[in-house]
């Protein structure tokens, strides 16, 4: 008998739960509409809220990127995986932010790993919003400063911790767009109790980058907050930029101390030159087509106004992730099904990705979407809530 015997049952706990996650098998590249289970369906869960994940340009510039610099990196950027590419990059991620310096990471969750505790440690303090990403919630765990959670958006209790007692460093952490409600985090509030707290302000803008903001700089528009305002700012490459990776935007000391001491930094393989290359062109088209956040700003408008048309209560979102909360875990596994039964691909997020009761289907717009695709969206909604609804 060995204490890892009940694996077998814990699996079949979450079963009966309505927990079990199993992984769909996609057999087409992403777009609006895919290939899953033998048939297609229009793709509403994706992050590549510009529709750039597939594009033309973006794919010949990653081949182009595998013919110049072939493609694993082959060592960390410490070592010799640092090219040319990944520093182009660096150089062009902190001229879109507005922000003297860069650092390419691996992904989101490896840099906010290491950001955090790089940052804080145990004569320190953390403050994070109850639904921040986990990746959030786990550096500051792992970080072994005092961890304080404040009420989802709240900053009335946020300043009630900040005050209660002083520490070495406290760093304010938050979601820029939450990324399971869609709202947006009250940056300026956030920013003052940094002010008044002597707190530094970690904002992490994976869902906002690209998508918001001047040229589609974020949340973070550096003509509004400066350094001082946002010391940390943290986004990804793999949603709205449509390729992979992550980055961490700063003043010079905040790099180079990360460069230092972020062991997720350090300790890993560099990304592939190919997907800085990609990324590079993937900013360039983000910078010139305006339309696309045009575009799918009409169509999260369209999606509104017609789900409240049909009786859905939405969450008060205006960013292309629209979830619909339903409640128990089932309940939300069961329009899942039904909806895809209807050709649209929508995941139910279920606790503990959500909080217990608040089970949900979140919906994701894009720009690679047609106002046409939202009104079948809407369609498929309309039929499901009234076949599912009675026998739940
Ligand atoms: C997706 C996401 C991450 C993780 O980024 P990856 O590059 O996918 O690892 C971090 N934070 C937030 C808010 C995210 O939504």
């Amino acid at each position: 008998m060995s204490a890892f015997d009940d694996i077998p049952d814990q699996l079949a706990r979450l079963k009966q739960r309505g927990m079990y996650r199993r992984r769909r098998v996609i057999d087409s590249a992403l777009a609006p509409e895919v290939a899953i289970g033998g048939g297609h369906v229009l793709n509403f869960c994706s992050n590549d809220y510009l529709g750039l994940a597939n594009d033309e340009r973006i794919r010949d510039a990653f081949k182009a990127g595998v013919d110049r610099w072939g493609v694993g990196a082959g060592a960390s950027h410490l070592v010799c995986g640092h090219t040319a590419a990944h520093h182009e990059l660096e150089e062009a991620l902190a001229d879109f932010t507005g922000r003297p310096r860069a650092l390419l990471f691996s992904n989101g969750y490896a840099a906010n790993l290491g950001t955090i505790n790089a940052l804080v440690g145990a004569h320190d303090r953390v403050f994070e919003d109850r639904l921040n990403h986990a990746s959030l919630l786990d550096g500051g765990w792992v970080s072994r400063a005092a961890f304080h959670w404040y009420e989802h958006a709240n900053i009335g209790d946020l300043e009630q911790g900040l005050a209660a007692q002083a520490s070495h460093r406290t760093l304010i952490v938050s979601d820029g767009t939450f990324s399971m409600d869609g709202d947006q985090a009250p940056l300026d509030e956030l920013v003052s109790a940094g002010r008044r707290h002597d707190a530094w302000v970690m904002i992490d803008d994976a869902h906002g980058f690209g998508v918001h903001g001047p040229r589609g700089c974020g949340l973070v528009d550096p003509a509004r907050y400066g350094l001082a305002d946002v010391p940390v700012l943290m986004a990804t490459l793999g949603k709205a930029v449509g390729t992979f990776g992550a980055f961490v935007a700063g003043d010079e000391a905040l790099i180079e101390f990360l460069i230092q001491r972020a062991r997720n930094y350090i300790y890993t393989t560099a990304l592939p030159s190919a997907v800085a290359v990609a990324t590079l062109k993937s900013l360039e088209i983000i910078a010139d087509e305006e339309w696309r956040r045009t575009h799918l700003q009409a169509l999260i408008r369209r999606f509104r106004s017609g789900a409240e048309r049909i009786g859905w209560d939405l969450l008060p979102s205006d960013t292309p992730i629209q979830p619909l909360v339903v409640g128990e875990s089932g309940h939300a596994v069961a329009l899942s099904q039904a909806l895809e039964a209807r050709g649209v691909l929508i995941t139910a997020i279920r606790p503990p990705t959500v909080p217990a009761g608040t089970a949900r289907l979140r919906i994701t717009l894009t720009a690679g979407h047609s106002e046409a695709d939202v009104d079948r969206l809407l369609a498929a909604l309309a039929e499901v809530r009234e076949t599912v609804a009675e026998g739940c």
